[in-house]
């Protein structure tokens, strides 16, 4: 690792932790939590967790986890080029989806329904509450006791009501600071990282088309330069020499747009960095784009019909899973019936939210199935 900025979060002038812990040996604050995240029961089934395409549909679609492993990557590299601390970052990037419901945004959708009277349900917060509360790995104490930069790290937005009610970590929104560059950069590199796999995904399940995406401009001009220099060029490596070129003009972007930024606000230290405005940034040009990006896939993918019915698929198994055990908690395994003694809903909350896809189905059979074979 290059020499970190002067503007770069430093482990050594961490906030610390909220049980106080020795200092690792050998590892500084941030590598110990990226190791925490990766040996937690949550990382390991977002393996078998989706985004926009259910589980067993393919081999070949993104999971949470190589989703969460793309937005690490990528924001390691734009870290490494801001001289930022590239193990905060990573750490923030792997721990990022870690409250995903299963079925993607329509499970938590769902579940955020089932939940509209005891508070509600967001993915968001609820990574937060995995890595701080319900992960039982360790003697002293609940969760796994990360440092105050992840857990920021971790929530990217966050409503006035939690904020006052998160304490620490929810400070920022309610004085209207900005998080560390770190931080920034893990948000921007998710962005980057599932526009740009939807498209890949997108074009191998065959709901878009080469054809649709040549009417968007940030596809086009790549798709246009590799046609030019691979005439004869096509299927897989077409869209993948296409995709990697506008990966690598994103990542480009906004580590020239962010530098240019940091200079000019004149930041010196992490606190400067918290009273400036958001500081990793495409460039207006580039944002105008990803945004047509965005509304390409939301309106020609994630709505497409064959989507919308994994998606009601989805939601009808969350809500029935929700109503049948909030009708009874002797349903749920025994640590969550323990839980509900202080608070039904969101025991029977978190216990779905940790499900993955295969275990929602599997446990939607368990429960609903009749046929002697599913007994
Ligand atoms: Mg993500």
């Amino acid at each position: 690792m290059s020499e970190l900025a002067p503007y770069a979060a430093n482990p050594a002038r961490s906030r610390g932790r909220r049980h106080p812990e020795p200092a690792p040996d050998g590892r500084n604050e941030f590598q110990r939590d990226r190791d925490r995240i990766i040996h937690s029961g949550a990382f390991r089934r977002l393996e078998y967790k989706t985004q926009v395409f259910v589980n067993h549909e393919g081999d070949l679609f993104r999971t949470r986890l190589t989703h969460s492993l793309e937005v690490a990557q990528i924001a390691r590299s734009i870290a490494r080029t801001l001289r930022l601390h590239e193990d905060l970052v990573e750490a923030i990037a792997l721990a990022h989806d870690l409250g995903h419901t299963p079925f993607g945004h329509a499970g938590q959708d769902a579940l955020n329904a089932c939940m509209h009277d005891s508070g509600g349900f967001e993915h968001n917060l609820q990574s937060l509450r995995v890595v701080d509360k319900l992960e039982q790995r360790y003697a002293e104490f609940d969760g796994l006791n990360l440092t105050f930069e992840l857990r920021e790290g971790i929530l990217k937005h966050c409503s006035l009501k939690n904020a006052r009610a998160l304490g620490d970590v929810g400070e920022r929104f309610l004085k209207k600071m900005q998080p560390s560059l770190e931080a920034q950069v893990a948000n921007l590199a998710d962005e980057i990282a599932y526009n740009n796999h939807d498209v890949d995904d997108g074009l191998r399940s065959g709901l878009i088309t080469l054809d649709q995406l040549s009417k968007v401009e940030i596809f086009a001009r790549y798709l246009a330069e590799v046609q030019a220099k691979y005439p004869a060029i096509q299927g897989r490596k077409l869209i993948h020499e296409t995709v990697r070129r506008m990966i690598n003009a994103l990542v480009v972007d906004v580590c020239k747009q962010s530098l240019g930024n940091i200079n000019a606000a004149q930041v010196s230290n992490l606190e400067q960095v918290r009273k400036a405005p958001p500081l990793i940034a495409f460039s207006e040009e580039m944002r105008q784009q990803q945004i047509e990006l965005k509304r390409f896939l939301h309106s020609k993918l994630y709505q497409h019909y064959r989507v919308s019915r994994m998606s009601a698929k989805a939601q009808r198994i969350i809500r029935e899973l929700f109503a049948v055990f909030i009708e009874d908690v002797g349903l749920m395994p025994d640590e969550h019936q323990e839980r509900a003694k202080q608070d039904k809903p969101r025991a029977v909350a978190d216990y779905i939210a940790g499900m993955t896809d295969r275990y929602a189905i599997r446990e939607y059979q368990r429960l609903f199935a009749v046929s002697e074979k599913e007994l």
